[in-house]
């Protein structure tokens, strides 16, 4: 069975966690946690970073830094997992869903200022699949309305739009290094601070709620609880398992764009012929090749087609269940219509991408895809349709 996603090893991780050990701090912010945030810092154009255990975590940070409180609205997209929205619902913020775009499944910029009320207080971007959202329009939107704007990054470390890095553009951005994204530590992110307002805030509420970070400076002679804050270090054992990964960045990123264009290459007759889409990254954003998805005709040959695979010995998923239409969107943000979300949604298949990926497996699973796909398109989808159906999107 080929897997959908599988960690690795692209370094000196190991080696790292043993000098951890010898450095005699397993703890947080030591050694690795320093050097891991000046690689960010430095290579991303970012004032401030902070590891995290979690992207999960990070948002939680930043709706709190976003100050968020009862009935405050935050619009994000609804095609998104689910800490994007559950970040701010914990402070009692509502999430207001907005469509996607789709070309990039990214939010639709020109929806949001219709989505804008007395009560909104942030916009939550989410890049998809590495991809970034239209940022130049949407930071200018949040600066006439006053809104604080937070990049939900996770899968968009590394990537660039018009030369500036994901995570480096809201007020804050938030990185995952969980083992399915590019740079990984099993479970790690990191909050990526902009806004020279927010840093010591910041860490406070991630070192429970006190000011030992001044006081580790020598700025203040005692710590104490000055917030409400909470656990949010990671260890140095992840760190150090993730400062082997990120010195090795390009050769990541490399691997990444191969494995994209062989998907790209290998799959390009059946774009051709209309009976799949394939992802677009626009000419202003640099990927960093977080996953490879199609859209398919119809939900039926979606669901068929993962079936097909399965048999195959190849895992191919599908991505998210619209959190609009999730029993806990329902609760906190009630029903809305997004058609494009809806229907991306339910055609969308994702194709095994990792690092370790061998050329024969990716071969493989081209070669099933080109053989089964017009199989299913001339079977559950009626005459003429197809090619219509996707050009239409
Ligand atoms: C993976 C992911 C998260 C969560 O990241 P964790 O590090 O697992 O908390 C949040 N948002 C998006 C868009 C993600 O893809």
């Amino acid at each position: 069975m080929i897997p959908f996603n599988k960690p690795f090893i692209a370094g000196r991780e190991l080696y790292y966690i043993a000098q951890a050990v010898t450095l005699g701090n397993l703890s947080g912010d030591g050694h690795f946690t320093k050097r891991c945030a000046a690689l960010m810092q430095e290579r991303f154009g970012i004032p401030k970073v902070l590891l995290t255990p979690s992207c999960t975590a990070s948002l939680e940070m930043a709706a709190q830094l976003c100050d968020i409180g009862p009935g405050d609205e935050v619009i994000m997209p609804s095609y998104t997992f689910v800490s994007t929205a559950s970040a701010f619902v914990r402070m009692g913020g509502r999430p207001v869903f907005v469509d996607i775009r789709p070309d990039t499944l990214n939010i639709d910029e020109t929806l949001i200022e219709a989505a804008i009320t007395a009560r909104t207080k942030a916009i939550c971007v989410v890049h998809y699949a590495g991809v970034a959202c239209e940022m130049d329009r949407i930071m200018a939107i949040a600066r006439g309305y006053n809104l604080k704007v937070v990049e939900d990054a996770a899968q968009g470390v590394n990537s660039w739009y018009n030369g500036r890095a994901l995570g480096s553009i809201g007020d804050l951005g938030c990185y995952s290094f969980h083992e399915t994204k590019n740079y990984i530590c099993g479970e790690g992110g990191a909050l990526c601070i902009n806004n020279p307002e927010l840093i010591q805030r910041a860490e406070i509420i991630r070192d429970k709620g006190t000011n030992r970070q001044r006081f580790f400076r020598g700025e203040v002679d005692k710590y104490t609880w000055v917030d409400v804050g909470s656990s949010y270090v990671p260890s140095e054992i992840c760190s150090a398992f993730l400062y082997g990964q990120l010195e090795e960045m390009d050769r990541i990123s490399d691997r990444r764009r191969v494995l994209y264009h062989n998907y790209r290459q290998g799959l390009r007759s059946l774009e051709v012929s209309g009976q799949i889409r394939l992802p677009r990254i626009p000419e202003d954003c640099q990927s960093n090749y977080h996953l490879f998805y199609l859209l398919l005709p119809s939900p039926a040959v979606r669901d068929a087609l993962l079936q097909r695979l399965k048999a195959e010995e190849v895992t191919a998923l599908f991505h998210y269940v619209p959190l609009h239409s999730s029993p806990c969107g329902l609760q906190f943000a009630g029903a809305e219509a997004l058609p494009v979300t809806d229907d991306a949604s339910a055609r969308l298949v994702r194709l095994p991408m990792f690092f370790d990926l061998s050329e024969q497996d990716q071969r493989k699973i081209v070669d099933v895809l080109v053989r089964i796909v017009p199989e299913l398109c001339r079977d559950l989808v009626g005459v003429g349709e197809t090619a219509l159906v996707l050009s239409q999107r």
